[in-house]
């Protein structure tokens, strides 16, 4: 789609599932389910839907779970890539080859795995060559000495080769990536996560990332029992949120199983997503 001067595309690489417990955190099963229904193991169906931003720069954020990913975690979270991030980006008809930055919202394995990609030798090395990646320098600090409650979500596979191959830039602070791209940290997911705020011919679109992973979670309380600082999501969200509404951002919701972006609307006090971009 055509934005101001920008052109976004969602792409997709393809889906997973994660238990839905822990993606809705304390609000109870009655009530997620409606929203999300789940597996005979209590997963529910995620999307993985990274963002192509066409402007002054070829640019994606994020890149999905990538193909690293062993047969016991294929099967754990119901790895579906049968439609990948390759299909997506020939279909936008960008090749690998002509995107010039990778953004990171975070380093987490569903959204950092495809930075890098095992070779036929078995190195693991950046997906997209003559590309520069961009992170959070907190985040990376964090992502790169892991304790024991986020060991599970940073493999150092899908970062440190960036570094190791000279790939890596690093960002300090809520900064303009390229004209009209600008990064804003949310923390709440992990302590440096951040949104992307992209902002061209007066609208505004941003792509939340894990802060709003899907449409199912736009109420303030639906938080994710992943989230390391649940408090600081709770006041992210209920200012973003606002703002949200009142400005009329186009949301990109990077986990929804249908929906890559709509608006946020509130009626009666409820708030609800109205689709803008979804699978059929
Ligand atoms: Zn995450």
């Amino acid at each position: 789609m055509t934005f101001g001067d920008l052109e976004l595309i969602p792409l997709l690489d393809g889906f997973f599932r994660l238990d839905g417990g822990a993606m809705f955190g304390v609000v109870p099963k009655p009530l997620w389910e409606r929203r999300a229904a789940a597996d005979e193991k209590n997963r529910i169906l995620l999307g993985l839907r990274p963002l192509l931003v066409r402007g002054a720069r070829t640019m994606i954020i994020d890149a999905g779970i990538g193909d690293k990913m062993d047969a016991k975690s294929i099967d754990i979270y119901a790895i579906d890539r049968a439609r990948h991030l390759d299909h997506s980006l020939a279909d936008a008809g960008c090749p690998a080859g002509a995107v010039e930055l990778v953004l990171a919202s975070h380093l987490h394995f569903d959204h950092a795995g495809g930075f890098t990609t095992r070779d036929a030798s078995g190195t693991v090395r950046p997906r997209f060559e003559g590309a520069r990646y961009l992170a959070r320098t907190a985040e990376w600090e964090d992502a790169t000495h892991p304790h024991e409650r986020n060991r599970a979500s940073y493999f150092q596979e899908n970062f440190v080769p960036l570094r190791d191959a000279g790939a890596l830039d690093l960002v300090a602070d809520d900064e303009e990536i390229m004209p009209g791209v600008r990064v804003r940290r949310s923390g709440g997911h992990t302590m440096h996560h951040q949104v992307v705020m992209i902002e061209s011919g007066g609208k505004t679109a941003v792509f939340t990332a894990d802060m709003i992973p899907t449409a199912a979670h736009v109420d303030e309380a639906w938080i994710m029992g992943y989230d390391l600082y649940p408090m600081d999501t709770l006041a992210f969200k209920r200012a973003f949120v606002r703002e949200a509404i009142d400005r009329e951002y186009l949301i990109f919701f990077e986990h929804d199983p249908r929906v890559a972006a709509g608006y946020i609307r509130e009626k009666d006090k409820r708030k609800y997503v109205e689709p803008v971009i979804s699978d059929s």
